[in-house]
């Protein structure tokens, strides 16, 4: 079946958000222990598509060879998977991309894996800044008009309804 992927530096929210759309309660650990999800995750929705949880990027004390067991994992699933649709991006809405975000993006680009990103933690900022922000990082990422960019709060349950259409929108495609 088809899948969609999620990718995002360690602790920007995937394992909220990923519960929060799987209905599943702690199927995706939430925080914790840093640097312990070092595998790729399959959650299976439903008879159409599959949820896939990236494994998280930007742990500052990981040795070199970890970093690199990471890229070849990551190019083997993204360079081989016929069924993937999309990889959705993930930053924190209360910063600028970091490098890595930027350079993740990059890595999905040249795939043409791109073109959907969503910015975790909407709660924490105000009305203002969100929009704000949403600017900035669109700026950052080089999104073009007809890329998404959703802001999200896992906390809150808000923006997963949208961020649901979109993934049906992706695999009707
Ligand atoms: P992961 O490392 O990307 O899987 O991130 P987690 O889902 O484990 O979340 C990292 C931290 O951010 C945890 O302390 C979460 O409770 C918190 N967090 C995640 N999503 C949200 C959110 O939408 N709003 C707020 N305020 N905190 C969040």
């Amino acid at each position: 079946s088809a899948e969609i992927a999620f990718a995002g530096r360690s602790n920007v929210g995937k394992s909220s958000l990923l519960n929060l759309l799987t209905g599943r309660k702690n199927l995706a650990r939430v925080s914790g222990a840093p640097g312990k999800t070092r595998t790729i995750n399959f959650y299976r929705i439903n008879d159409r598509f599959r949820i896939v949880d990236l494994p998280g990027y930007g742990y500052a004390k990981v040795s070199k060879s970890v970093t690199e067991d990471w890229g070849q994992m990551m190019e083997r699933y993204l360079g081989t998977r016929e069924g993937l649709r999309c990889v959705i991006q993930l930053v924190d809405i209360r910063h600028a991309p970091t490098r890595q975000d930027l350079q993740m993006y990059e890595y999905l680009r040249h795939y043409g894996l791109d073109g959907i990103v969503v910015a975790t933690k909407a709660d924490k900022v105000s009305r203002n800044e969100q929009a704000k922000n949403l600017a900035g990082i669109r700026k950052e990422l080089k999104l073009g008009p007809e890329d998404i960019l959703l802001p999200v709060s896992a906390l809150k349950r808000t923006g997963t309804e949208q961020l649901l259409d979109v993934i049906e929108k992706v695999l009707e495609e």
